[in-house]
């Protein structure tokens, strides 16, 4: 076997075994630069994935050579030039062009940058739910513009994104205040660009986007459907990008999973760094419940924080509001905080939010508003791909989440039989085993179905 037919094995393995993100992210241009007798070198792209591969995959990476190739004792990663220059970017004539722009900009707007002081990196909890993101945001703030551009990051609600873009920004510019940084979601972005051609401004809109070295949007997935936004948003990404400005993203899901999306924007994205932020372990509840304490100046014992860490598993802001909530009913009763308390004041929120009951209506609805589809296709005979996932996709949830019969869910679903609603269950159940993408979806659906 060459070299290269040995590392083929070796990823192909490690793709069965590691999510696609991380997969993507850490081997991709890694090759084996040389072997002999127990001693493997792989060549990495550059300094971050080779910290990652030996802290991190160098188990599993030994365990699948050692499969095709037993002789392997020891790997050792070095930064191999072919593959790290790709990773150096010409600096453009735009570049320039930028910035005379930005001298040009008015005192008052230099300080637009919307960030808010409260997040930083200091106060965010790292574990392995976020551990990838994080990395990756405080990369960028030592290595601007030219690490990962651009950065997305994505994720379900409450699970931290806006925290980790906002300390990034934060970090950026408390490390080089001359550099302009610009934080906005995408429905700001969207609204003064409206404002913009209302009023014949759209020069000056342009060029606030345009001047800066760091543009943070967040929440994405609002651009969907909005063409004009869409458009402008793909100039001054390329703008930006082209003159190694930093880019950072954020998305409750993938870039391709985002309804309405036009193509070419999807392969931008996908063509920088995408990392995901997930459900937090207990121990990072706890850890972050400890956090949040610390901040108010209060505390609570550790069987306290576990009961609320133990109830609120997929949401760190509803972790936050629980916290909030006993925090304050002690402050305004003179209470000492203790478990029992703690029941009485959070067991009805705990209770109400795990049997919220739905409606086969709702879920239908959820999962149309989810993929943007009007509720109608769900119900008729079109074989569409783009229909069939989602039509199957809520007929698994009706029958996982509130129990409904195969008959039905048939019924509710344009009047099809029994034995299509159990297809898709099954079909469903298997996809979420073999594709994380799916089962995020799944879950910020559920998010959506079951929020207080
Ligand atoms: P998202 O943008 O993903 O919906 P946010 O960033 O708004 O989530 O996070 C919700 C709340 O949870 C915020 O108050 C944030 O400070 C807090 N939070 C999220 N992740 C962490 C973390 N890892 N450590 C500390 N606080 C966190
Ligand atoms: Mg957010």
């Amino acid at each position: 076997m060459t070299n290269e037919q040995i590392w083929q094995t070796v990823l192909g393995e490690l793709e069965l075994t590691i999510s696609k993100v991380n997969f993507t992210t850490w081997f991709k241009n890694t090759s084996i630069a040389s072997k002999e007798n127990n001693l493997v070198i792989v060549n990495v792209p550059h300094g971050f994935a080779k910290e990652w591969l030996e802290n991190k995959y160098n188990k599993f990476v030994l365990k699948a050579l050692k499969n095709v190739y037993p002789e392997v004792e020891e790997i050792k990663y070095i930064i191999g030039k072919v593959a790290a220059k790709q990773y150096l970017k010409p600096e453009t004539i735009q570049k320039e062009q930028l910035e005379s722009y930005s001298t040009a900009m008015p005192e008052k707007e230099k300080n637009k940058n919307n960030l808010n002081p409260r997040y930083t990196f200091n106060s965010f909890i790292i574990g392995s739910s976020n551990e990838l993101a994080h990395a990756t945001c405080s990369a960028i703030t030592k290595k601007i513009g030219t690490v990962y551009n651009p950065l997305f990051i994505y994720g379900g609600v409450g699970l931290g994104k806006t925290h980790l873009l906002q300390a990034t920004g934060n970090e950026i510019l408390r490390m080089n205040p001359e550099k302009k940084v610009k934080y906005t979601t995408s429905e700001r972005f969207t609204n003064e660009l409206i404002q913009a051609i209302k009023n014949h401004r759209i020069s000056s809109f342009k060029n606030a986007y345009r001047k800066v070295d760091v543009l943070i949007i967040d929440d994405i997935q609002f651009l969907t459907g909005k063409e004009k936004t869409q458009e402008e948003f793909f100039h001054t990404f390329n703008t930006l990008h082209e003159a190694n400005k930093q880019i950072i993203l954020s998305s409750d899901r993938l870039p391709k999973a985002i309804p309405s999306l036009e193509e070419r924007l999807i392969s931008r994205f996908e063509g920088g760094m995408i990392a995901d932020v997930g459900y937090p372990d207990i121990e990072t509840r706890i850890a972050i419940l400890k956090t949040k304490l610390k901040e108010k100046d209060f505390y609570l014992s550790d069987d306290i924080l576990k009961y609320i860490a133990t109830h609120i598993q997929k949401n760190i802001r509803e972790l936050e509001g629980a916290l909030n909530r006993l925090i304050a009913h002690c402050q305004f009763n003179h209470s000492n905080p203790n478990l029992k308390i703690t029941e009485e004041v959070l067991g009805d929120i705990f209770s109400n939010s795990s049997k919220k009951s739905v409606t086969p209506r709702q879920i239908i609805k959820a999962v149309a508003e989810f993929y943007d589809i009007p509720v109608e296709k769900l119900k008729d005979k079109s074989r569409k791909k783009e229909i069939v996932k989602p039509r199957q996709i809520s007929m698994y949830l009706m029958r996982k989440e509130i129990k409904s019969s195969y008959p039905d869910i048939g019924s509710h679903l344009g009047s099809r039989d029994h034995t299509t609603a159990i297809h898709a269950f099954e079909k469903i159940q298997e996809e979420i085993e073999n594709d994380k993408n799916i089962e995020q979806e799944i879950n910020l659906i559920k998010e959506r179905l079951f929020a207080c």
